[in-house]
Parts: structure tokens; C-alpha cells; sequence
């Protein structure tokens, strides 16, 4: 029997099409969010019942529609926001595709209200799983209502592919949220099951941070804002010490829509480098601008996903960025307690981005010169800081020098504890540096340099050493080689289980030159944690770690010196290549509060 092919009719369609739309409550929200703003509304109140399966309607106090538009707008693709392909170059406006009315209302029963500013009175249209109703004229408010009842009631494989109301609540309310960051200077209400759950007033995005995530993350948030030609980049990130367990909490905007990229996400994470500990992932909140010509925002029909013309020069940049904003912010974690921290917040911009704020030969120079530097807001802020945010953020990273008093720390003695840690008093307080993760700080960005400069700092041995390895290990060399020598090895392959070392890096302690390699390379194996990173950056890592001093040396007093005047030439002294903290802060006041003498 033949087949017979049939044109399916437009309903038909429809519903199919609605899928790629609509997949449950919260797209339905997006939606209507999406063509809220842009219809340049000042406010939008969202109010859902039962996740949004029984009621999702969305009142806007934007253009509205005349009566005509009302009823082509559940067309399938009616807009009114391009007329041409050529158009989505030049894009401004969060739709285009003119389908979103047109597939909600294939799966509902739909409700309009609207009307137009110049108009006396508004418009109903009803729309019961696609069929539109005559429009009929109503006294309505300027602006849009849109009701959603009853989502995939036509539906019903759909319908139940729904997660219990609580799991589609809590994509809406993400969805909100997103909506509410992207668009401050709206004021958005959402309401769920007769219950306010935000109210939202219209202002900066520093306020509607706050408001939505809370002060406590708001606090730790600290400003990214650097352009290069076509593209820029603004919002906030979070501080490291601040990450989450999981990758909630990121907020990526693209030209004003929220959008979900895996590859600006993982330069995100990377501009973190190791500041993080092992599965923690930032918080972020952050607004790409590009120019619309470079992006193609038209590869979904959710319209989250993005594709730009250069991914890798975005990536570029987004690391860039977030690298310089973290280096210029000096993030050192405090001792200090997460309740006794400070609730200002951190609003301040980097204005000298990519500069590295602290190059200098002799730490007690650098002290003397930044001393506040040395406590994180969520320590204990210097007195300059703790003025209005506002007046924060325009502050410059770096504050003038003022009359100090001779500080502590210029003629302060270095202890060690434990052969482990040195204790050195500051003006503020105490520091306290974990002597192998500094050392460890110290190698890794020295290796980074050797990589770039390509100069190789070798001292040549007397009587080189041949080391038996297992064929395995021999062939990981063979591989590393370049990288090896470029750290400093002077390294020959001698049959299939032998190496001979003539040379080690400059910074390998006397007596270690034998091992050194076997111990590098066995950790590089282990660390499968880092398998996905570079081979070279995965081997500045090991190899850091390995030629690092232990914990359990001694060291004498122009050891720790030096040691100190090293860590801070670097450009993140405050964490180990590893994420671990390598200075912690105490502070004098933070020392009162424990000892009771502050009320
Ligand atoms: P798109 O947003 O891609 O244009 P939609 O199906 O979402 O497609 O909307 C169709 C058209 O209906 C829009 O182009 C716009 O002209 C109109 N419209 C939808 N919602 C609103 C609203 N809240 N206020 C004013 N006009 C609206
Ligand atoms: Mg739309």
C-alpha cells in the first residue's frame, strides 16, 4: 500500500511547533516577560497559580496593541519587530519570531487585554487552543494583560511531562529572576498562588542585585567593566572565597537576554584560574554587549543560545577580563568570621584593569604603601572604605598613600610556627602565610613566564643523573618534553625506561635534582581533577607543587624575607595554584572582638 502524504493543517502545526516554544510554565513566562520589555514597559507584574499549569498571566503598562494587532499577533509569525532576514543584523528587541503568541495560544486558553496610549478604550481577544475570537472592546488599563490558563490542556503527552507545580515554580521564579536583572530600571511584581514573592522597585543593578540575591552576596560582589572594540563586558562577580557548590547563581546576559554558553561560561571559570576550591563554581552576574552583526542570536526557538562570530576571541576577552578584574582586587580570604562580616558593600571598579596592582621588589614596601589592601571587605574595611557604596564605586582600587604611622610591619620581626606557617605583624593586625603554598604561588607563575619567554633557566649538573622510570612514565616525558625544558630540564629520553637528567630548574632545591622529576610526573598522573586542562598548565601546577618547600623545613629569617618579597611580585598572592588560601588576615579589631573588648 502506498503511503499517502498529507500537508498537516495549520493547528496541527501549530501544536507541533509549540514544543520547540513552550516547553513548560516558565518558557511561557520568558515569553511574555520578553515582549513586556520589549514593548518599554516601566512595570511588569507576573502572577502565576499552581507553577503556572492552572494560571500564568503577565499585566504591562507598555504600548499595548491596537485591535487589529491584537488578533494578527496570534498569528504564526506576526511581529512587528523585523520585516527583513537583513533586520536580525541589527537587532534590538528580545523577539523576532513572531511565534511565541501564536504557540502559547496553540496549547491554552489565551485572554488579551490591551491598549494604546492614544486610545480611549482597549481590547479583548480570547484564544481557546489556537481558534482567536472576534476582538470586542473593554475599559482597560494602558498596556497589556495576558492570561494563560490551563498550559498543554490539548496536549496531553505534554501535559504530562509537567513536573509537580513546586519543580515548575522553581523554574519560573529562576526565569523571573533572570528577567529582573537583565531590565533593573523595570519594576517587576511576582505573585504566586496569591502570595507576593518579590516586588521589585525600578533602579540601578547594583540595587536589584541586592534585592534579589541578598546582601550577603551582593557584599561580596565586585565590579567587572572593560570594552574592546565591538565587545564589552559589565556586571559583577563573586568573590572566590563566596563560590557556590554548584553553578547557580551565574547570570549571563547577551545584548540584554539572558542566554546559557557553555564556552563564556568556562572562561568565566577560568579568569578565576585557581582561586577556587575544587568543584565551587563563581558567582556571576554578567552583561555582554556586542554588536548585533557579530552574534547570531536565531539558533533556537527558545532564542538562549547564542553563537558568536569568534567564540574564541570572546572567550579570550571574558577571561581576560575577568582575570584582570580579580588581580586588581587583590582578593585575600580573612580570617574573620562570615557572621562578623562587614555588610558594605563592594561595588568598586577596577580602573586600572590589567595592571597589576602590587609589583613591587620588598613586601614591607608593598604594605607600607597598601595597607588596607591587606584586609578584604569581608574582613574589616580600612576607614577609607567605609564610605557610601556609591561613593566606593567611583573610588579607585588603588588609594592614595596618606600620613600613616610608622607601621608595625616595617621593622616587624618574621616568626615561623610549626616550620610551617610565618606569623607577621601588620598595622592592622596579624598575617599569617602558609610557607609551602606561597612557595607554591611563587614557582607556578614563575613557570607560567618561562612558557611565554622561552628562555630556559637551567642549572646544568655536574654529574648528570640517569633515573629509571616505568615505559609509561618515559613516554609522558617524551611527550612533555618541550615543556619541560622550557621550565628549566635538561631532559634526554635513553631507551625505554631510562631518562638522564643533566639539568633542573633554577629553583630546585640542592639534593632533590634526582627525584624531582619522578615526583612531578607522578603527581601530574594523579591529579586527574585537572586531566582537562592544558598539558602545560597541568604540569606548571605539578611541577609547582613538587619544587615548592615542604612544610617542616626550617627557615631562616632572609629565607622567610624573601619568600615574602617573592609572593607578593606575584599577581594572585592570595591563593595557591590549587585554590587554597596562602595568607590569612587577622585583624586587631577582629582580635578585640574575640578578646570581648568591643561592645
Ligand atoms: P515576537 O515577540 O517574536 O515579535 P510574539 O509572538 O511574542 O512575537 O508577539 C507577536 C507580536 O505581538 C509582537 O511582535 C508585538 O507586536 C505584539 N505584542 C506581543 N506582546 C505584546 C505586549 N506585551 N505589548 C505590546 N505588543 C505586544
Ligand atoms: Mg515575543
Amino acid at each position: 500500500m502506498a503511503a499517502t502524504i498529507n500537508i498537516l493543517p495549520s493547528n496541527v502545526v501549530d501544536k507541533i511547533a509549540a514544543g520547540e516554544v513552550v516547553g513548560r510554565p516558565a518558557s511561557v513566562v520568558k515569553e511574555l516577560i520578553e515582549n513586556a520589555i520589549d514593548a518599554q514597559s516601566t512595570s511588569i507584574s507576573i502572577i502565576i497559580k499552581d507553577g503556572g499549569t492552572s494560571l500564568i498571566q503577565v499585566v504591562d503598562d507598555g504600548t499595548g496593541m491596537s485591535a487589529e494587532d491584537a488578533r494578527v499577533a496570534f498569528e504564526r509569525h506576526a511581529t512587528s519587530k523585523i520585516r527583513s532576514y537583513e533586520d536580525l543584523e541589527s537587532l534590538h528587541t528580545l523577539g523576532f519570531r513572531g511565534e511565541a503568541l501564536a504557540s502559547i495560544a496553540a496549547v491554552s486558553q489565551v485572554e488579551l487585554r490591551t491598549r494604546l496610549r492614544a486610545e480611549s478604550v482597549g481590547t479583548k481577544v480570547r484564544v481557546n487552543g489556537g481558534e482567536v475570537s472576534k476582538a470586542e472592546p473593554e475599559a482597560v488599563a494602558v498596556g497589556t494583560n495576558i492570561s494563560v490558563r490551563n498550559l498543554f490542556f490539548n496536549t496531553p503527552a505534554r501535559r504530562n511531562f509537567l513536573k509537580s507545580a513546586q519543580t515548575e515554580y522553581k523554574h519560573i521564579v529562576e526565569t523571573v529572576q533572570r528577567a529582573a536583572l537583565a531590565s533593573p530600571t523595570v519594576a517587576f511584581t511576582f505573585i504566586s498562588n496569591g502570595e507576593q514573592i518579590f516586588l521589585l522597585p525600578s533602579g540601578t543593578l547594583e540595587k536589584r542585585a541586592t534585592d534579589l540575591l541578598g546582601e550577603q552576596v551582593a557584599s561580596r560582589l565586585i565590579h567587572v567593566a572593560e570594552k574592546i572594540g565591538y565587545v564589552e563586558i559589565g556586571g559583577f562577580l563573586g568573590k572566590p572565597d563566596f563560590a557556590r557548590k554548584g553553578r547557580t547563581e551565574q547570570y549571563l546576559f547577551l545584548n540584554g537576554r539572558p542566554i546559557v554558553n557553555r564556552n563564556i561560561n568556562h572562561a568565566v571559570f577560568q579568569g578565576y584560574e585557581n582561586m577556587l576550591e575544587k568543584g565551587s563554581f563563581p558567582i556571576f552576574v554578567l552583561f555582554l554587549t556586542i554588536d548585533p552583526h557579530m552574534v547570531d542570536v536565531n539558533v533556537h526557538p527558545s532564542k538562549m543560545e547564542v553563537k558568536f562570530d569568534d567564540e574564541s576571541a570572546m572567550h579570550r576577552f571574558v577571561f581576560t577580563a575577568v582575570r584582570n578584574t580579580l588581580a586588581a582586587h587583590d582578593l585575600i580570604p580573612s580570617a574573620a568570621t562570615r557572621e562578623s562580616a562587614s555588610e558594605e558593600a563592594d561595588f568598586r571598579i577596577s580602573t586600572r584593569p590589567g595592571v597589576s596592582a602590587h609589583r613591587v621588589t620588598n613586601w614591607r614596601e608593598f604594605l607600607q604603601s597598601h595597607p588596607d589592601r591587606l584586609f578584604s571587605p569581608s574582613g574589616d574595611l580600612p576607614e577609607r572604605a567605609r564610605t557610601s557604596p556609591a561613593e566606593t564605586a567611583r573610588d579607585t582600587i588603588l588609594p592614595e598613600l596618606r600620613n600613616l604611622p610608622e607601621p608595625q610591619y616595617a621593622k616587624a620581626k618574621l616568626w615561623q610556627v610549626h616550620n610551617k606557617y610565618i606569623v607577621v605583624p601588620t598595622s592592622e593586625g596579624l598575617m599569617i602565610v602558609d610557607q609551602h603554598a606561597a612557595h607554591e604561588r611563587v614557582l607556578y607563575e614563575r613557570a607560567e613566564v618561562r612558557f611565554h619567554a622561552g628562555e630556559h633557566q637551567t642549572q646544568q649538573l655536574l654529574f648528570p643523573q640517569s633515573v629509571d622510570m616505568t615505559a609509561a612514565d618515559v613516554a609522558l616525558i617524551h611527550e612533555l618534553l618541550p615543556h619541560l625544558e622550557a621550565l628549566g630540564f635538561g631532559v634526554k629520553v635513553f631507551g625505554k625506561t631510562t631518562v638522564i637528567i643533566d639539568g633542573v630548574p633554577t629553583d630546585v632545591k640542592p639534593g632533590n635534582e634526582g627525584t624531582i622529576l619522578q615526583d612531578v610526573v607522578n603527581l601530574y598522573k594523579a591529579d586527574e581533577q585537572e586531566a582537562n586542562l592544558e598539558p602545560r598548565e597541568r604540569l606548571a601546577k605539578s611541577y609547582s607543587c613538587k619544587a615548592a618547600i615542604k612544610a617542616g623545613i626550617p627557615l631562616k629569617p632572609d629565607e622567610m624575607e624573601s619568600l615574602l618579597d617573592q609572593l607578593f611580585q606575584t599577581e594572585l598572592p592570595y591563593t595557591c595554584p590549587h585554590g587554597r588560601p596562602v595568607i590569612i588576615n587577622l585583624s586587631l579589631s577582629e582580635l578585640d572582638r574575640r578578646f570581648g573588648r568591643t561592645p
